[in-house]
C-alpha cells in the first residue's frame, strides 16, 4: 500500500485556513472585501470577545442565488476569475475562492444571503467544515456571514490568539482602513454591543475627518500627483504633526489596503529631515496603477503586492508627498525636537530598500517634483553644503529641506487686494513679480492650466460652458481599441463641450470643441487624448468612480492643451491677467496635475540670504 495519500477536502481547507485566516481580523478583512466586491453600499461589522465568540459582517450587496451560495463555500469557488489571464486584470479583492471554505472549516459558520430581486434567501450552516445544512430563509437583499467559535477545532491556533483587546485593535484597523478607501460606502462597527464606528457615505475629506478626527484632519495636506500612469492621491500630515508609530501610514493600491515597507520609506524620504527621530507622519496614500502592473497573488492574505515598476512607484510617492508639503499654505515649522540625523537615517534605509541604481545620488540631489524649483535648486546648490551633524551651526532640519528644495519658497494664495507690480517673463517660461513684501515666481503653464481647469469645471457645473461648433467637422480615425474607449467616453466629452460622433467603423467626427480648444489640430488632440484615456482605462479603476476620474482626466488634458506653453512669449497684460485670476482660484497652489503654480519668497528671506540684517 502506498504511503502517500491525497488529503481529504476538510483537511486541505484547515491547512489553507492557517494561511488565510491568521487571526479574527483576517476573517473580517476577507468578509469586508467580499462585501465590497459585491458592490455593497453599507457594510456592518459586529464582533464579540475580540472575535473569539462572534465575527459578523452584513452587507446590502448583490447577494447570491441558492446555487451560488452552495458553491461559494467550496474551495476554489469564485465568481471573480475564470482564467489565468483574469489574474493580471483583476479589479476585485478576491480571486482565489478560498476564504469562505477556509473560514468555514475552522469555525461555526453561517451564511445567509438573498440575491437582489429574488423572492427569498438562503441560509447555509457549516460546523468545522462538515457537510453544509441548507435551508430557505427570509431576509433583506444582501449577505450576512456570521462566524462563531473561531478555531474551535484547531487548538494550536486557538492558543496563539492574542489578548481580546489586541484582536479588537486589529479589527478596528481593518474596518477603518477600508472605510477610508471607500468613502462612498457606509460602515458600522459594533464591538461587544457598543458602537465603535459609524460613518455614512461621504466624500474622502469628510471620511478622513470622521475617522482621524477634525483636529488632525485640519493639519492634513491633500496630495495628488501622477506620472507615467502612476497616480498618487490622499493626504499626508504637515511635519508638525507626528506620531510615535508607523501605524498611521496607510497604503492602498487600487483601493486594496496593503503593507509595503518600501512605501513607508518613500514617505520618510519625502519628509527627509523634517521629522524628529522615531516620529512618523500620518499618511493615507492611494496608488492607482494599471492592474497588470501589480501582482496581488504573492501573499496568502493578499496583504502584500509586487509592482513591476517598484522603483517608479517609490519615486512617484516621494514626489506626491513632497508636492503636498510644498503646496501647503502655512509655512513649514520645524518640528519641536531637532535631530537632523534622523531624516538621514530614514533616507539611507529608504535608499537601501530601493534599487541600487540610484544609490550614488547624493541626498540633496533629490530632484524637486517640479520644474520651477530646479532653477532655484541650482542657486541653492551653489551654497556651501551644511554639515548634517547635531552640533552643526545650523541644526535646523528645515534648513536642509530648504537647501534641497529652494529655501524660503512657499506656494500660497495672493490676497485680492495686495498690490502687485514689476511683472516680467524669464526664459519665456516663468513670470516674476513682486508685492511690497514678497517676490513671486510663477510657472506660466501651470498657472494657465489651473485657470483653464477651474473655468472648464465651473462651466460644466453651471452648464455655461462656451462651446465652439466646427464649421467643417474634423474626421478622426482610430484603432479598434481606441474606438472602444472613445465610445465609452462620448458622454463625458459632450459634458466637457466636445461633441464627437461615431461615423461608421473606427471613424469619428468632432463637431464642436470647448472654445478654449478652438483652432487646435483636432486629429493630434484626439489622438493624444485617447492615449491619455487608454492609460486611464488600463488602470482598472473601480467602476464606481470611473466616470469621475474620466471626467477629471479629460478636463485636465483639455486644460493642459489650451494653456500657454513654456516658450510662449507673454506681454505684461497677459501675465497680470493670469496672476490676478489666480487670486480667486479655488486651488491656486498647484495645477491639476499637482505641480506648483506660484511660489513666493518673502523679502525677509532675501535679506537673510544676502546677509542683510
Ligand atoms: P473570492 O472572494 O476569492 O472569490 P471567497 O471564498 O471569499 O472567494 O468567496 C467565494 C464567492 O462567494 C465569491 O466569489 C462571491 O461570488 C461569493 N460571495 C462571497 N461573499 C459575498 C458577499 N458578501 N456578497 C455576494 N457574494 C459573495
Ligand atoms: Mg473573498
Amino acid at each position: 500500500m502506498s504511503k502517500i495519500k491525497l488529503l481529504p477536502e476538510k483537511v486541505i481547507n484547515q491547512i489553507a485556513a492557517g494561511e488565510v485566516v491568521e487571526r479574527p481580523s483576517s476573517v473580517i478583512k476577507e468578509l469586508i472585501e467580499n462585501s465590497l466586491d459585491a458592490k455593497a453600499t453599507w457594510v456592518e461589522v459586529e464582533v464579540q470577545e475580540g472575535g473569539r465568540k462572534l465575527l459578523k459582517v452584513s452587507d446590502d450587496g448583490e447577494g447570491m442565488s441558492p446555487e451560488d451560495a452552495k458553491l461559494a463555500v467550496l474551495k476554489h469557488a469564485t465568481s471573480k476569475v475564470y482564467t489565468v489571464d483574469d489574474l493580471s486584470q483583476l479589479n476585485t479583492f478576491g480571486f482565489r475562492g478560498e476564504a469562505l471554505s477556509s473560514i468555514a472549516s475552522v469555525s461555526h459558520f453561517e451564511l445567509s444571503t438573498r440575491l437582489q430581486g429574488a423572492f427569498s434567501g438562503t441560509l447555509i450552516k457549516i460546523k468545522g467544515g462538515d457537510a453544509a445544512k441548507i435551508t430557505e430563509t427570509g431576509r433583506p437583499e444582501g449577505t450576512t456571514i456570521a462566524i462563531s467559535n473561531l478555531f474551535f477545532n484547531t487548538p494550536a491556533r486557538l492558543k496563539f490568539m492574542k489578548k481580546e483587546s489586541t484582536e479588537e485593535n486589529h479589527i478596528v484597523s481593518v474596518v477603518t482602513n477600508y472605510a477610508l478607501a471607500f468613502p462612498q460606502v457606509s460602515f458600522k462597527l459594533t464591538v461587544d454591543g457598543k458602537e465603535a464606528l459609524r460613518v455614512s457615505a461621504s466624500d474622502f475629506g469628510a471620511r478622513v475627518s470622521a475617522i482621524f478626527g477634525k483636529e488632525l484632519f485640519k493639519s492634513l495636506l491633500p496630495m495628488d500627483y501622477a506620472l507615467n500612469n502612476i497616480h498618487v492621491t490622499g493626504m499626508v500630515s504637515a511635519p508638525t504633526i507626528t506620531k510615535p508609530t508607523r501605524e498611521n501610514m496607510l497604503f492602498f493600491v487600487n483601493r486594496r489596503w496593503i503593507a509595503n515597507p518600501s512605501l513607508g520609506y518613500a514617505i520618510m524620504a519625502a519628509f527627509h529631515t523634517l521629522l524628529p527621530t522615531r516620529r512618523f507622519p500620518v499618511a493615507v496614500v492611494f496608488i492607482e496603477i494599471p492592474e497588470n502592473e501589480v501582482d496581488v497573488n504573492v501573499h496568502p492574505t493578499k496583504k502584500e503586492v509586487k509592482f513591476s515598476r517598484d522603483r517608479e512607484v517609490f519615486d512617484v510617492v516621494v514626489k506626491a508627498v513632497r508636492g503636498a508639503l510644498m503646496a501647503s499654505t502655512g509655512s513649514l515649522q520645524p518640528p519641536a525636537t531637532v535631530e537632523p540625523l534622523s531624516g538621514m537615517g530614514a533616507y539611507k534605509s529608504a535608499r537601501l530598500a530601493s534599487s541600487a541604481s540610484s544609490a550614488q545620488e547624493s541626498p540633496t540631489a533629490w530632484s524637486a517634483p517640479t520644474t520651477p524649483l530646479n532653477l532655484y535648486d541650482k542657486i541653492a546648490q551653489n551654497r556651501p553644503a551644511q554639515p548634517l551633524t547635531a552640533g552643526a551651526s545650523h541644526p535646523n532640519p528645515l534648513e536642509d529641506f530648504n537647501l534641497a528644495k529652494g529655501s524660503g519658497l512657499q506656494a500660497r494664495r495672493i490676497d485680492a487686494d495686495t498690490p502687485l507690480y514689476n511683472f516680467s517673463q524669464l526664459f519665456n517660461t516663468f513670470i516674476v513679480f513682486q508685492s511690497d513684501s514678497e517676490m513671486f515666481i510663477a510657472d506660466q503653464h501651470t498657472v494657465h492650466e489651473r485657470l483653464n481647469y477651474e473655468r472648464l469645471m465651473k462651466g460644466v457645473r453651471e452648464k455655461s460652458l462656451e462651446v465652439q461648433p466646427l464649421l467643417v467637422p474634423a474626421t478622426v480615425e482610430v484603432s479598434t481599441k481606441e474606438a472602444q474607449v472613445l465610445k465609452n467616453s462620448l458622454d463625458i466629452l459632450m459634458e466637457l463641450g466636445m461633441e464627437v460622433a461615431p461615423f461608421g467603423g473606427n471613424t469619428f467626427l468632432v463637431r464642436s470643441v470647448p472654445a478654449d480648444l478652438a483652432g487646435k489640430n483636432m486629429v493630434t488632440l484626439m489622438k493624444d487624448l485617447l492615449d491619455d484615456l487608454m492609460a486611464q482605462d488600463a488602470s482598472g479603476v473601480k467602476s464606481t468612480n470611473r466616470l469621475d476620474q474620466l471626467r477629471e482626466r479629460t478636463a485636465t488634458f483639455m486644460s493642459c492643451r489650451s494653456a500657454v506653453m513654456a516658450g510662449d512669449r507673454l506681454n505684461e497684460e497677459q501675465m497680470r491677467g493670469m496672476v490676478n485670476q489666480m487670486r480667486e482660484a479655488n486651488l491656486p497652489f498647484t495645477c491639476p496635475h499637482g505641480r506648483p503654480t506660484i511660489l513666493s519668497i518673502p523679502l525677509s528671506e532675501l535679506y537673510r540670504r544676502f546677509d542683510r540684517h
